[in-house]
Parts: structure tokens; sequence; C-alpha cells
């Protein structure tokens, strides 16, 4: 299936909102990454002229022909730290920093019959055999249910499109010839080595 749009949230997770210093935000903030940025593959080129580079570990949900959600992943929503400080600090838009090329390494899908299913999953991230990343969907700060509802209401969402749905604390630089290990554990793990 053709992904053209990846949705995704930002800051739900107050844990990962605290540490880059952001409100608790009291309505969905949702960002665009190009369908485009998806790599499918174990390996990550990231682009010559990046600086700072975060991982953020993310539960990533399909969309079916219904628009309804019966396949998942694990992604890293790749963020350019450096820049996107650079560009919240003017008010501008995160597109440099979010939807660069390579910016959404995902797994493989795993199947999905019932939203409630992703309710209390552990999502983890180790780099180098390191752990960095450690949350629990349980602690979202907008359900599931509540994101699909806000973005099939303000967005034109099609078949095959991502939705991200937050990362927890623990973000950090990813340098080049690491090797990044995501993981919901009893659904899937994927690892990738960064170029
Ligand atoms: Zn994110």
């Amino acid at each position: 299936m053709i992904i053209r749009n990846i949705w995704a949230i930002g800051r739900n997770y107050a844990d990962h909102a605290k540490e880059l210093g952001n409100e608790i935000p009291s309505e969905p903030l949702i960002f665009l990454k190009a369908g485009s940025c998806v790599v499918q593959t174990t390996e990550v080129v990231l682009p010559a002229w990046t600086v700072e580079v975060h991982h953020e570990v993310e539960l990533a949900l399909q969309f079916d022909e219904r628009l309804e959600v019966h396949k998942a992943a694990v992604a890293l929503d790749l963020t350019e730290r450096h820049f996107q400080n650079q560009l919240k600090a003017k008010g501008s838009p995160w597109t440099l920093a979010k939807s660069f090329t390579g910016a959404c390494p995902l797994s493989s899908f795993f199947a999905v019959d019932t939203i409630s299913e992703l309710k209390n999953l552990d999502i983890l991230l180790s780099v180098n055999g390191q752990l960095r990343q450690k949350g629990n969907t349980s602690q979202m700060i907008f359900s599931i249910d509540q994101q699909l509802e806000y973005i099939k209401e303000h967005f034109p969402v099609c078949p095959g499109d991502l939705l991200l749905t937050g990362t927890p604390a623990g973000v950090g630089p990813l340098q080049r010839g690491d090797l990044a290990l995501a993981e919901i554990p009893g659904k899937v793990r994927h690892e990738w080595t960064l170029r």
C-alpha cells in the first residue's frame, strides 16, 4: 500500500514534552512528514547536511481502505534537532527538521484486530545495545482513539497513510555507524544501521 502522508503528533507523552522544555498541549499538535520519508530497509542514510539527528521511537499505525486501523509497526520519527530548535525559535515550520530524506525508518507491520490491543504496549529503543527510550502506550496524553478522531476531522487522510503516535522520553542523538534497535515486545522489532 502506498504511503502518501505521515501524520504525526508532537508532545504526546508528558515526560518527553518536559525533557524538551515544552508545555503539555491542550489539543493535539499535529505535523506532517512526507510519505516518501519512509525507509523499510535495515540501513538509514543520514543526509550530509544534518548536524544533530535525534531518534524518537514511536508506535506507527496504518490506515486501510476504510480508514480503519488494522496494521501497526514501530517507527523512528527522526528529527534534526539543531535545525528544529532554530526553526522553533523563529516560529517557522518544522519541515526541514522532520521531513528530510530517510526521516521515517519503519519496521514490518503486525496485525491489529481492535485499537484496544494497542493501549498497553511497551515501546523501547536501544542504541548500540544501550537502552535509550522506554515508555508504554498507556502514558499517552491523547489516546489513539482521540488522535484518530482529530486527524480524520481535520485532514485529508488517505488509505495507506501512517499515524505516528508520539515518543516517550529519552530522545537523543544518533551517529553514523550506530545500531538502533526498536522494539514493541511480543509484536515487532527492527534494527537499523546508521550511515
Ligand atoms: Zn515524534
